[in-house]
């Protein structure tokens, strides 16, 4: 085992610092980055953040966004960010393959590795970690963690605001078994310095654009299929729905959701096509594991009740296919009454 420098000797002095995120990232990944940052920089760390790729247009409201690298838009400025770091944290996800062309990077870093997850079945190749599969949301991870470092008290309202966003929408609005009694203390104490949780709500959840409420309509109209015998829902979009919708990124997230909200659904995909791939996203309610669905089947990964994965071999009709020929496998575990 490696993972044994504390995070208080990793960041006693001031450091050169990256954050990195997974690939597509969430308000999860980009707050809990965005806000841990915050409190470095107070600490005298030099801190760069580095995404893989861009990130929606409801997240471009957490203090500090426009300074974030793109590495797929500025790979240079990234690549020599990584170069200089003394210490590389992975975000929100701990599997390389999850950080795309950053992942690659890392690998190659002479830099001290760090991770800060909530990922089940975690990667070893950090030498420090604050990591728990119990963690509703990695936004939670980094305010415990500033709480044993006793850095509590430099947290902000902005900081705050990027840690809430994050915890606000891994629990699903406080709404999925992750909703813990400590969640909601963290969510009181970040109230106390002055979080606008209504405010937050509202810039993440009430921005749509009119096409994406049309593409919401289309999907469900035209796109959504229920299985009944095995309790399972999917919804598709091919790249051409998606473009004739004009459809920004960020758009399909949390429709995979109204087909898990069908009553007697056990579990839900969404397939879509982007940029010459497909993606899936998979969600369950109660113990079927969708983790381990999306890691035996499609290479994926995530938690229990959610899950994704990416296929650039297959084509939407083939993913769709290969899903459903899967389900009678599963049938049993499907149908069986949890409680
Ligand atoms: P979403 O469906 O919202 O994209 O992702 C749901 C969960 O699955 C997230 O926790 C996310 O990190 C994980 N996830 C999404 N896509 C992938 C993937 O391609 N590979 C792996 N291993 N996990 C994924
Ligand atoms: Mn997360």
């Amino acid at each position: 085992m490696h993972n044994h420098i504390p995070f208080k000797e990793l960041l006693a002095e001031p450091k050169k610092l990256v954050l990195t995120i997974h690939l597509n990232p969430d308000a999860d990944a980009l707050g809990s980055a965005l806000g841990f940052a915050r409190v470095l920089r107070k600490k005298g760390h030099e801190v760069v953040i580095v995404s893989p790729n861009s990130f929606p247009d409801f997240l471009k409201w957490m203090q500090g966004w426009e300074q974030v690298l793109l590495y797929d838009k500025n790979p240079e400025a990234a690549r020599s960010a990584l170069a200089q770091a003394d210490v590389v944290f992975s975000m929100d996800y701990s599997a390389l393959k999850r950080g795309g062309d950053v992942g690659e990077e890392i690998k190659k870093s002479k830099a001290v590795k760090a991770i800060i997850d909530h990922h089940r079945e975690p990667e070893n190749y950090a030498q420090a970690m604050q990591w728990s599969i119990e963690a509703g949301a990695t936004c939670e991870l980094v305010y415990d963690l500033l709480v044993e470092l006793g850095w509590e008290k430099l947290l902000d309202k902005e900081a705050g605001e990027c840690l809430y966003a994050g915890i606000m929408t891994d629990t699903g609005g406080f709404r999925h078994p992750n909703t813990t009694q400590h969640i909601h203390q963290i969510v009181a104490s970040l109230m106390g310095i002055g979080v606008d949780v209504a405010k937050v709500s509202k810039l993440i959840y009430d921005t749509n654009t009119v096409n994406r409420i049309k593409l919401l309509g289309f999907a469900l109209s035209q796109r959504l299929h229920v299985l009944t015998e095995y309790n399972v829902a999917y919804i598709y979009l091919s790249a051409k729905d998606l473009a004739s919708f004009h459809a920004q990124k960020g758009d399909t997230e949390g429709l995979v959701n109204y087909a898990l909200s069908i009553k007697g659904i056990v579990m839900a995909a969404l397939f879509t096509e982007k940029d010459q791939m497909i993606k899936m996203s998979f969600r369950s309610v109660g113990n079927f594991s969708v983790n381990e669905f999306a890691r035996t089947n499609f290479d994926g990964g995530g938690h229990t009740n959610a899950a994704g994965g990416v296929s650039k071999e297959l084509s939407l009709e083939a993913v769709i296919d290969k899903f459903e020929k899967l389900l009678p496998n599963y049938k049993t575990a499907l149908t069986k009454k949890d409680e």
